[in-house]
């Protein structure tokens, strides 16, 4: 049952890799999951779910959690003191999109640093962002670095690289994965491997890795956040104080886990929704199509394009079809868009800059 099912107006819902409905399998498998209270670690299928993707990822524990938000906040803050700074994207989701919950809660000092076109922070800027032991400045603790940022794969021999300066600076390296399966995805397709091995290749860099199952894998809820059995304890006990400690939380965790058996493989198909969507807009004057790497595409609005945000977007709405930005255009794939709903949306922009 998927969105468009849901709501017949909407035929092709590219707004975010979050708004796909559970399959009927995930829910079936959502409705016979064992369960019981999380609180006191007794829901079997919470268990299962954290043992899961943590042996999938090579870390010794992880933590299931209501949101990627949280589940970040609870990273940072577990690798944190007050006083400490991380260093971080300036368009990062750690840094621009969740509230400045690590500075309000946690009085941990954002660095933000600027990203290159391809979506890295280079390396000559995190290695001047970290401030020498004085007393005028706060202590530099925590490299975070975003895959994918944006759509975009950051270069495996980056991520290596980035991470090791870190290491070698003493600072600890969390990972904002919540698309790391699509970095994934996007990973074997470059080098002819396996999904889940460069999964784990681009969380070995790391001490801490965040990964969503909300997004492209199709859960209705959930992230897990993944390190070391001591750093999950003390995650654990700030989860708690934010309010995360959650009872029969079972029922989630069965999507989730459902997710990791059965929609990790399934992305390369996403990936090839958004190479096809941007191939279908390629060449209209108005637009100027960014080539996907993973299920985002952007499209700017050039020219006199520009004043007609607005009016494409009710254009594409009266056809069902749903997309978010102003000047720059993000379609997001996922699993409740198919080939005809990507054609629909080629055909629709095309008749609004035809008429
Ligand atoms: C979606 C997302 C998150 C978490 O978002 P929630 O809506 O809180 O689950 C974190 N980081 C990135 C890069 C994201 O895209």
């Amino acid at each position: 049952m998927n969105t468009a099912a849901q709501n017949p107006s909407v035929r092709a819902d590219f707004r975010s890799d979050t708004v796909t409905q559970p399959t009927p399998s995930m829910r079936a498998a959502m409705a016979a999951a064992p369960l019981g209270d999380d609180v006191f670690a007794d829901d079997p299928s919470v268990n299962a779910l954290q043992e899961k993707i943590a042996d999938m990822l090579g870390f010794e524990a992880a933590l299931f959690m209501p949101t990627g938000t949280q589940s970040n906040l609870c990273g940072i803050l577990a690798h944190c003191q007050r006083g400490d700074e991380y260093i971080v994207g300036q368009f990062a989701h750690t840094y621009r999109w969740e509230g400045g919950g690590a500075a309000v809660l946690g009085s941990v000092q954002p660095q933000p640093l600027n990203h290159q076109p391809d979506g890295t922070l280079a390396l000559s800027d995190i290695e001047a962002a970290i401030k020498p032991d004085d007393a005028h400045f706060a202590k530099t603790r925590l490299l975070t670095l975003e895959n994918t940022w944006g759509g975009k794969l950051l270069p495996f021999a980056y991520v290596q690289a980035a991470t090791q300066l870190a290491r070698d600076k003493g600072l600890s390296r969390h990972l904002d994965g919540a698309r790391l399966f699509n970095a994934a995805t996007a990973q074997a397709a470059l080098n002819a491997t396996d999904t889940y091995a460069e999964a784990r290749a681009i969380a070995s860099c790391f001490d801490s890795a965040s990964v969503c199952f909300s997004k492209g894998l199709g859960a209705p809820i959930g992230s897990a956040l993944c390190g070391s059995k001591e750093f999950i304890a003390r995650a654990h006990r700030i989860r708690k104080m934010t309010g995360g400690g959650m009872r029969q939380a079972g029922m989630l965790a069965a999507a989730a886990s459902h997710a990791l058996d059965h929609h990790v493989q399934r992305l390369a198909e996403d990936h090839a929704l958004a190479v096809r969507l941007a191939d279908g807009l390629q060449g209209i004057a108005a637009l100027e199509v960014e080539a996907p790497q993973t299920n985002i595409v952007f499209v700017d609005l050039v020219g006199a394009a520009r004043e007609k945000s607005a009016a494409l977007q009710e254009h594409l709405k009266a056809r069902g079809v749903l997309i978010t930005g102003l000047y720059r255009l993000r379609f997001v794939t996922h699993l409740d868009v198919d080939a005809a709903g990507v054609d629909h949306a080629v055909a629709a922009v095309r008749s609004f800059f035809a008429g």
